[in-house]
């Protein structure tokens, strides 16, 4: 049910209430006015009757004072039989008005005069209905028919009767004052009743515009504006927030939640304003955000198409960004975000306004920054930008009170030059970015056509690697690890190789991203563990100097996230027969420092099998050393760009001696990797570290090179 089909209904409530009660009060008037007439009939009839008895009592009155008095006058007449002398007083009896006849008659009840002048009924009985009652009564008495009063009196001379007179009075007078009294008595009522219906009439005239008024002003007052606060509410719902209601100057209840409605409504345009505003905007930095650039690139590139301008699009990444995460904490990450991005805008403020340039950031550590030519070139403006930034942004940054390095790399496309479409154009500088990472990081690259090459490249690469494995392709070298102590070999760690079909030997240096980023490696890990793990068990049975060394097993970060590292490292022992503690697993500091939680889990999982674990590339993360004791390691493999500085830089001879000491302390077993020159290995050597590899002592080789060493 709409919500206007019920403001409709709430008037219309109204108007059927006010309808029912008008009808109700018409009812009852007309049962009033009918109760009136009926009332009015019985009044009429009443008085009518009444007056019947007052009017008819009279004439029986006079009527018998005067049958009375002139039966007195005929005694003596009657008795000396004066016919004359009693016609004389009938006669005149029957003068007086209302008289109808006059009877006299002897004891026998005949006629003797009747007041005319030749008495034609002379000697006859008198025969009327009355005449009975007339004779045989003993005084005066009165009888009546509907038009005639009869009053007899017996004529007496003493005790003896002489017979008797009648008097018939005509009732019709009577009657005809009682109609003419009942019709003035009904014509007065009925005026009375007029009056009052129409006092009646005027009330309910009255009552109905009453009514037709208030619900004029329910309409007005409450329906119309709550039907107005309906239509507001709906606008709203449907979206458009800025729909307002009109300002209330009302006191009553419904100004006051108009005024509230009001507010509401502007509280919930705020709302979306702020919620608009928190879509376009990145949260951390206050910079535009993926959506609002993109929104913005799309309407530039619309304006420009054909204008002759040209565009800039560079895209910023901060080098090795996760480290920080990984290894200071996400804080700390957020803090070198926000300044990354002041330093990028006060680069970018340099040249152009904001009509002209725009930044935003694409969440995590990438920053997009679009520059407008105008009469400058775009590619000088982008060049001079790009070098800035790759400067400003290699200053250290100060975190949580330490000094942080970071580097970043940029890629540079230009409209219309690169590509005509958005979607291209963002593509295009997301390869020259790559490209500027794959060259060595902290750098800028433009885009160029040959970088969809190398994009190709790689993506044919992850094709041919796929299957690899299983068409041979890929196989395991193994390095030489030497105790620094007494110049034992005591191991060697399994290092993949990839012999393509056309491209011959590929060092994983170049493969192993591409494995790690489809996925592939999550195939080919264990591959390498099962492999690894065999040869060492050959070297164990089939030579005599090949006892007790130790194979070292490569993990990615992707291979330790899954989770069934432990579970595949325990079925891998079991099937080859190698001893656990003959298995060392190399895993990256950055690998173990991503999720320290899981990870330490994990790693107390596999180090309960007996295998031992080793950190590889010590000392490139910003783990600190004070790490080591919250990682559950059995060794650390200090990173090949340390070692080869030691002869030369005091730092790194420091740092190294220092690793050692800690990892001792700690009873961690230290590995050298990268040692190239006699100089470094006797140094090594001088400051305690435990094993070393390196192509100074021995190059990776094939499993036949590598048995012969043995023996
Ligand atoms: P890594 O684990 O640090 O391996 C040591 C790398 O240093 C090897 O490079 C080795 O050939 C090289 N190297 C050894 N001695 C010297 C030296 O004296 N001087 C110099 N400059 N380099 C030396 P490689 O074989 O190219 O491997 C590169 C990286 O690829 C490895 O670094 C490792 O992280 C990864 N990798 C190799 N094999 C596998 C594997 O089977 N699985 C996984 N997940 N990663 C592997
Ligand atoms: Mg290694
Ligand atoms: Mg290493």
């Amino acid at each position: 049910m709409s919500l206007r089909w019920r403001m409709r209904g709430l008037h219309a409530k109204f108007v059927l209430l006010a309808g029912a009660t008008l009808l109700l009060m018409l009812v009852v008037v007309l049962l009033l006015l009918q109760r009136q007439r009926s009332m009015q009939e019985e009044v009429v009839a009443r008085s009518g009757e009444a007056m019947h008895q007052l009017v008819f009592e009279r004439l029986r009155e006079r009527g018998e004072a005067v049958a009375a008095q002139v039966s007195d006058t005929l005694v003596n007449p009657l008795y000396y039989f004066d016919l004359d002398a009693i016609g004389v007083i009938a006669r005149n009896l029957l003068r007086q008005p209302d008289v109808r006849y006059v009877l006299v008659y002897d004891n026998n009840g005949n006629i003797l005069h009747d007041g005319s002048g030749d008495i034609p009924t002379y000697g006859q009985a008198m025969r009327d209905p009355l005449a009975y009652e007339a004779v045989s009564a003993s005084g005066v008495h009165a009888q009546w028919t509907e038009r005639v009063l009869d009053i007899s009196s017996p004529i007496r001379l003493g005790e003896q009767r002489l017979g008797g007179v009648r008097i018939g009075y005509s009732l019709d007078a009577v009657h005809a004052d009682e109609t003419r009294a009942a019709s003035a008595l009904g014509e007065s009522l009925e005026a009375l009743g007029t009056r009052h219906f129409l006092g009646i009439g005027i009330a309910f005239a009255a009552l109905v515009a009453l009514a037709a008024f208030a619900s004029l002003l329910v309409q007005r007052t409450l329906v119309r504006p709550i039907r107005e606060l309906a239509g507001v509410a709906q606008e709203i719902e449907a979206g458009n927030f800025q729909a307002s209601v009109a300002p209330s100057g009302r006191n009553d209840e419904l100004g006051e939640l108009t005024r509230a409605f009001g507010r509401m409504a502007d509280s919930i345009a705020r709302h979306d304003r702020e919620i608009r505003r928190m879509a376009y905007t990145d949260a951390l930095t206050g910079l535009a955000n993926r959506l609002a650039f993109r929104e913005s690139l799309d309407q530039r590139l619309m304006q420009l198409r054909g204008a002759g301008r040209e565009l800039a699009l560079l895209f910023a990444d901060i080098d090795d960004f996760k480290r920080v995460n990984d290894t200071l904490g996400h804080d700390a990450g957020d803090e070198v975000l926000v300044q990354f991005a002041n330093r990028i805008r006060t680069a970018v403020e340099r040249y152009g306004d904001a009509e002209d340039t725009l930044l935003a950031r694409f969440g995590g550590d990438e920053f997009v920054i679009l520059l407008q030519g105008g009469p400058h070139d775009v590619r000088g403006m982008a060049t001079g930008l790009a070098e800035t930034l790759v400067e400003e942004l290699a200053r250290p940054l100060v975190v949580q009170g330490r000094q942080v390095f970071l580097g970043t790399s940029i890629g540079v496309t230009l409209f219309p030059e690169d590509a005509a479409g958005a979607t291209a154009l963002m593509k295009n500088c997301d390869i020259a970015m790559y490209q500027a990472k794959v060259a060595g990081k902290n750098c800028y690259r433009f885009y160029s056509r040959a970088m969809d090459q190398a994009v190709e490249r790689s993506v044919r690469m992850e094709q041919d690697l796929r299957g690899a494995w299983g068409r041979g392709e890929l196989s395991l070298v193994y390095q030489p690890i030497y105790r620094l102590g007494d110049g034992r070999l005591v191991g060697a760690e399994a290092l993949l190789r990839w012999n393509h079909p056309e491209q011959g030997s590929i060092a994983p240096a170049v493969f192993i991203d591409v494995a790690e980023q489809s996925g592939l490696i999550e195939t080919i890990g264990p591959e390498v563990l099962r492999t690894a793990c065999n040869d060492a068990m050959r070297w164990h049975r089939d030579f005599p100097g090949g006892e007790g060394l130790f194979v070292s097993v490569n993990v990615s970060p992707r291979q330790l996230r899954s989770g069934e590292l432990p579970a595949q490292v325990a079925a891998t022992l079991r099937e080859s027969g190698l001893p656990a503690a003959q298995l060392h697993l190399e895993l990256t500091e950055t690998a173990v420092l991503g999720d320290e939680v899981h990870a330490s889990a994990l790693l107390s999982r596999l180090r309960n099998t007996g295998v031992k674990v080793w950190l590889d590339d010590f000392g490139t993360g910003f783990s600190g050393l004070s790490h080591l004791r919250r990682v559950p390691a059995d060794g650390v493999k200090i990173d090949r760009s340390f070692i080869s500085d030691v002869l030369r830089d005091p730092d790194d001879l420091a740092l190294t001696t220092a690793i050692i000491s800690m990892a001792h302390s700690l009873g961690i077993t230290v590995v050298a990797e990268g040692v190239e020159k006699e100089g470094q290995y006797a140094i090594l050597r001088e400051r305690g570290c435990d094993l070393a590899q390196g192509y100074w002592i021995g190059h990776p080789v094939r499993y036949e090179e590598f048995v012969s060493l043995l023996a």
